[in-house]
């Protein structure tokens, strides 16, 4: 691999919706400034975006406000958020929704021309091109992007973050990159628990199978101080299709169990978790599967159904089509999908502060990497990267270029990242990944496991993944693809190692499926409080670190 030196002024690792908002922002608030977005797939096409979505799930519709909206999140989280993060969410998610239909996304519109609301947070769109709209705008505003590039470090000098090391996947160079400032923006981590799909349809998943973690590990790795990885989501979405269920339920749907029976009906405070784990305990009950059941709508809103699912999920609809159901009398089979950390749906990411900034000095963190702030959603992600990216022009602005980077530490992280390609003989990408997925779904808390957690099968998961990662170190790629899909096993090694710390940590049942210990089955007011944990970064051992829950009002 050719090594290669770069400069730039703020370094954006990422250019899903988070980092493509905060690249276009740096370049309307420092025109002057050198922006470049380093990103593992195509800006086109990648990320959570890239197939589409139907809604802006986070906006403010007539009557709601920012503290309406931190109630919301507070009550669907059972009491635990960041609320100084999430209220400075709530400020921002209809100033960037306007910004990003002036770049061109169609939002639906009534005959006044206002916003079509389909809840009092969530607005429709048409956006099967949210993510090209976006990649254009990028381009528009002349931020660099290297596309097909993974990031696989920081560089840091003095406890600070002074850029990345990243390879391009086609032409296979090493990339140096020094900048002023870095925004952390790659999303949050799929696969670390074994798949509902199977063989050569294990990547149909519903978060992005390409987001594996790379951030949280960067930070990890880097000594950076994480926040509720315990906090993990499990979408609850329609079987096989992986269609929102939230679609149905907007369309007036109730979820039943093989009996037809309403089981929702049973608990006092429903949220999302309780969604889930109620179809959850059902199953357990024998009484599975379950639907969502949507019958009596008329015709106009069975087409309506259709069109916001064509707009993210046409298989659905194609199959309708097919096998000549009409939408007016509908049952389709839910269930949870595996478990994912994700710090934009549940909280789990960097500690930050209300300017986005990391514990580790120069580094910035927004979207699904940031923790603290669930329900954030794209106009999250992007108020986030708006935040981060103002705040680090502001840092970029008192700090320089990093003088020289030793020799020795460039060929340290060089040597990490090629060793895959030197080794003929150990263990393939295939079988990393499958004994991760195994350990994870045994030991801590899989589908197969009803999401259930106790101490003693997690201790189990901790000296199981201590082993693995010994193993990684003999992981083999054959080629420069096969490099990424070693460091993508790698990372998530590194997360799951961190989240086990994170589950054994909290003895409270805080959100029941997300976080269900049978052991600790009760919520307890003395656990309102954030774990957190830090890498010694000599030492390599994990350190937790309890924070106070800090209410704004
Ligand atoms: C299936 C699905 C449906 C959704 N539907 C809706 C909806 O209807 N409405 C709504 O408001 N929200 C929706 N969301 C949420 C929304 O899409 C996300 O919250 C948002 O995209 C998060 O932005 P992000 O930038 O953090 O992550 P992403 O947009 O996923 O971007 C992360 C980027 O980082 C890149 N990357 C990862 N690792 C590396 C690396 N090592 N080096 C370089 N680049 C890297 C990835 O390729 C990716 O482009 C949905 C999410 C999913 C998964």
């Amino acid at each position: 691999m050719e090594i290669s030196e770069k400069n730039t002024d703020i370094l954006i690792i990422g250019g899903g919706a988070a980092g493509s908002f905060a690249g276009i922002m740096a370049k309307e608030y420092a025109p002057d400034f050198d922006v470049t977005i380093i990103e593992k797939a195509h800006i086109d096409r990648s990320g959570c975006l890239a197939a589409g979505i139907n809604a802006i799930n986070a906006y403010l519709t007539p009557g709601q406000t920012p503290e309406k909206y931190l109630d919301y999140v507070k009550r669907d989280s059972n009491g635990l958020v960041r609320d100084d993060l999430v209220y400075s969410i709530g400020q921002g998610l209809n100033r960037v929704t306007q910004k990003v239909e002036e770049w061109g996304l169609p939002i639906h519109k009534d005959e006044d021309g206002n916003y079509l609301a389909r809840g009092p947070r969530s607005i429709k769109i048409d956006g099967e091109n949210f993510k090209p709209i976006l990649a254009n705008k990028v381009r528009k505003s002349r931020v660099e992007v290297l596309n097909r590039t993974v990031a696989t470090n920081y560089i840091i000098q003095d406890g600070a973050v002074r850029g990345s090391y990243a390879f391009n996947l086609r032409d296979g160079i090493f990339y140096v990159i020094k900048a002023k400032a870095v925004i952390c923006a790659t999303g949050g981590a799929a696969g670390i628990y074994r798949p509902n799909n199977s063989g050569q349809a294990r990547h149909k998943m519903w978060y992005s199978p390409f987001n594996t973690g790379a951030g949280y590990a960067m930070g990890i790795r880097a000594g950076a101080e994480m926040t509720t990885f315990e906090m993990r989501f499990v979408a609850l979405r329609v079987k096989d299709v992986l269609a929102p269920t939230g679609s149905f339920a907007f369309a007036g749907a109730k979820q039943v169990n093989s009996n037809g029976e309403e089981y929702l009906k049973k608990y006092d405070k429903i949220n999302t978790p309780i969604r889930l784990y109620a179809t959850v305990q059902e199953e357990k009950a024998g009484k599975g599967p379950c639907f969502l059941n949507l019958n009596n709508i008329s015709k106009e809103e069975g087409e309506e159904l259709k069109r916001s699912l064509l707009g993210m999920c046409p298989g659905i609809v194609l199959q309708w089509e097919e096998q000549g159901i009409s939408t007016d009398n509908i049952k389709v089979e839910i269930e949870g999908t595996e478990p994912y950390i994700v710090g934009g749906h549940c909280q789990a990411g960097y500690w930050i502060d209300k300017n986005r900034q990391t514990t580790l000095p120069g580094l910035f963190a927004a979207g699904d990497v940031a923790g603290g702030a669930p329900k954030k959603y794209v106009t999250g992600a992007f108020v986030e990267g708006e935040t981060a990216v103002i705040n680090a022009i502001k840092y970029s602005r008192e700090s320089d270029f990093v003088d020289d980077i030793q020799d020795s530490m460039i060929k340290e992280e060089y040597n990490r990242v090629i060793r895959p390609l030197k080794h003929t003989d150990g263990i393939t990408v295939e079988e990393l990944e499958n004994k991760l997925q195994d350990i994870m779904e045994e030991y801590a808390g899989g589908k197969s496991k009803s999401y259930e957690l106790e101490e003693e099968t997690l201790k189990e998961a901790r000296i199981l993944l201590k082993e693995l990662k010994k193993q990684a170190d003999h992981i083999v790629a054959e080629n420069h693809h096969q490099l990424m899909l070693a460091h993508e096993v790698i990372d998530r090694i590194e997360v799951a190692r961190v989240l086990v710390e994170h589950l054994i940590y909290r003895k409270e049942t805080r959100w029941p499926a997300y976080q269900t210990r049978i052991d600790y089955p009760e919520r307890k007011e003395d656990w309102l409080k954030f774990i957190n944990s830090v890498i010694d970064t000599d030492s390599k051992k994990i350190k937790i670190i309890e924070r106070d829950y800090q209410s704004l009002k």
